[in-house]
């Protein structure tokens, strides 16, 4: 077989007559992960949580088959090129929704011969408009007999000698560095593949990869962006929402529910624990000091939150809370309020801006839903001057006046589940 390196800047010229008059379909999407340490056993755990998952997103009847191959995973296609009845474009909507992705492309599969490979990347590349293009391929079959820059040289040759000059202004050129158009060529096990585009998937781990946990959900903006940076390290969530129903309407458990719907999305059926808590509040309310009362609200939020992640074997408390947001979130009043709990509490915005919450809130597609009015069940009767550096002493002083112990235990036992 002669190799022929292309040079840079080697002008080339595609022959209308070589064109093929057909473009092969796409019939596969190939799944690229990227995680470091997934080695041994933790490997095949991780890829069949990701197969499940992929599955679940994507309808039924649009693919064949789901399964992993080596470092990949590949979607067979049920009907040539489009996805069956939902489209490459839901698909792709559906696919950037999984976690554990770091990108992945519509693919034609191709018979595992260069002939076959070179043919049909011209095939592939005949359609696109672009002045420079290159060869990238893959090669995890070792057995291969080529290896992947043998297989960049041998396509990019057949390019080459496909063309001619026919026109100035058609003039295409090879470039390694900064292409206009890639043509990606994977050779895996029996299969090659052809694409073009990588898509940007969502990154992170598989859902559930990673164990339990319980997720404060407010029906601010904060929570949800909160639950979804757990859901994105492949932990799964467990909803709780505090209410004050029927002292206020049930407007925040209708928005808790919608939002848990939007991040059922990613990480699939999802359970909310909807928690009575005006019993709790009118007790603060009559017994404790006002500025003390918001402190008060969360560590009796967490102590629930605990009892509830006992049962349900979840390892942690996720929160919402940013540094210095509003007054319950400076560093002596998180301090205190979480001396109430045992159990880790992770927030993964502690050091965002509003702004950068917002956004990843729109990206997510919660904002709209957060935004919407409801009276939250801890700005009811709040003084216009909460403490902002309360002490511990004065805290345990004020809740000696409650019977925290009847107080939870009534919440969680009037608590109930709903499964979205
Ligand atoms: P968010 O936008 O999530 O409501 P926030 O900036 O309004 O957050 P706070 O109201 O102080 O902040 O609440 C801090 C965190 O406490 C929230 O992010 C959420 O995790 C939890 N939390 C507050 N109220 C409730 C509630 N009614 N039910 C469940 N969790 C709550
Ligand atoms: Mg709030």
């Amino acid at each position: 077989m002669k190799i022929t390196l292309l040079k840079e800047n080697q002008a080339i010229y595609l022959d209308k007559q070589t064109r093929l008059k057909k473009t092969e379909a796409m019939d596969y999407v190939i799944c690229h992960y990227s995680e470091i340490g997934l080695k041994g056993k933790n490997r095949k755990f991780f890829e069949e949580k990701l197969v499940e998952n992929i599955k679940r997103v994507l309808k039924p009847a649009s693919f064949e088959f789901v399964k992993r191959i080596s470092g990949r995973i590949i979607v067979k296609l049920s009907k040539k090129g489009m996805g069956g009845e939902e489209g490459e474009k839901g698909m792709k909507e559906n696919l950037k929704k999984v976690f554990g992705i770091a990108y992945f492309a519509f693919a034609t599969s191709v018979p595992q011969k260069i002939k076959n490979i070179q043919e049909n990347a011209l095939k592939v590349l005949e359609n696109k408009k672009f002045k420079t293009f290159r060869i990238f391929t893959q090669r995890s079959k070792k057995e291969f007999y080529l290896t992947s820059q043998q297989v960049n040289e041998n396509v990019g040759w057949y390019i080459l000698k496909k063309s001619k000059i026919k026109n100035e202004k058609l003039k295409i050129k090879v470039d390694l560095e900064d292409p206009d158009v890639t043509c990606f060529i994977e050779i895996v096990e029996k299969y090659a593949f052809l694409y073009l585009e990588k898509i940007k998937g969502q990154g992170g781990l598989p859902v559930s990869v990673s164990g339990k946990v319980v997720v404060l959900l407010s029906g601010g903006i904060d929570s949800p962006v909160a639950a979804f940076f757990a859901i994105k390290r492949g932990v799964r969530a467990i909803f709780l929402h505090f209410h004050a129903y029927p002292f206020v309407s049930r407007a925040s458990i209708e928005k808790a529910e919608k939002i848990v719907k939007i991040l059922r999305d990613f990480q699939g059926e999802s359970r909310i624990y909807v928690i009575p808590f005006a019993d709790i509040q009118k007790e603060i309310l009559m017994k404790t000091p006002a500025k003390l009362r918001m402190i008060l609200y969360r560590r009796f939020m967490l102590r629930i939150a605990e009892e509830i992640a006992k049962k349900e074997n979840a390892l942690g408390v996720f929160t919402g809370e940013s540094i210095g947001q509003v007054a319950s979130q400076t560093l002596e009043n998180i301090k205190v309020i979480e001396e109430a709990a045992r159990l880790p509490i992770f927030r993964p915005l502690i050091s965002q801006d509003k702004e950068e919450i917002i956004k990843k809130a729109r990206e997510i597609g919660t904002f709209n839903v957060s935004i919407l009015p409801h009276q939250d069940c801890c700005t009811r009767f709040l003084p216009s001057h909460p403490a902002t550096r309360a002490k511990l002493e004065d805290i345990k002083k004020a809740e000696k006046k409650l019977n925290t112990a009847r107080l939870v235990k009534t919440a969680v036992k009037n608590s109930s589940v709903k499964i979205i």
